[in-house]
């Protein structure tokens, strides 16, 4: 800083209401304290003349801040409808493999109504501890009445339930 009095410098000068050439008058603690206008001749309180631009350039700030916010918001906007759009072409595919499973389902149920439903032997009560074998009827607290349509030593079968086949362990040879 270090400003003297009798220097020239631009102050905004509350009679013109411009911003204008000013002799500094006196200073108070290192600061400007009254300044003499140029144009006018009236001495009053030093007003810096960049106290007028500042508010303007945090407007310019802001408002660039909010256009960036705005294009952030777009940008995530496109982007939603980017995913949105991935969601529902693989919803589509979904759709497309759950009919197909549908129809598997289907077929699956038809074969356990004629697996389990004729089956007259007494179904085993499901645990992951059961001896289970090939064709033996499975009687499951969650999936329900199961059969037995593939085993895979020593821990593993695959059991067609009415909702279709899941894989369980159990005790198997
Ligand atoms: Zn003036």
């Amino acid at each position: 800083m270090g400003f003297t009095p009798g220097e020239r410098l631009e102050s905004r000068c509350t009679r013109c209401k411009d911003i204008l050439g000013h002799i500094i008058v006196s200073m108070l603690d290192g600061e400007i304290a009254k300044v003499e206008c140029c144009a006018c001749g009236s001495v009053h309180k030093y007003y810096p003349p960049a106290q007028k631009k500042e508010p303007k350039q945090a407007k310019a700030l802001r408002v660039r801040a909010g256009e960036e916010r705005s294009d952030a918001v777009k940008e995530k906007v496109a982007k939603t409808s980017r995913t949105s759009s991935t969601t529902a072409a693989k919803k589509a595919t979904t759709t497309k493999a759950g009919k197909i499973s549908a129809k598997t389902a289907e077929e699956l149920q038809q074969k356990w109504q004629k697996a389990v439903a004729s089956n007259p032997a007494t179904p085993v009560a499901y645990s992951m501890t059961s001896e289970l074998f090939l064709a033996n009827l499975v009687d499951h607290p969650v999936f329900g009445m199961g059969m037995v349509i593939d085993v895979f030593p020593p821990n593993k079968v695959d059991i067609l339930f009415e909702e279709g086949i899941k894989s369980l362990r159990c005790q198997c040879s």
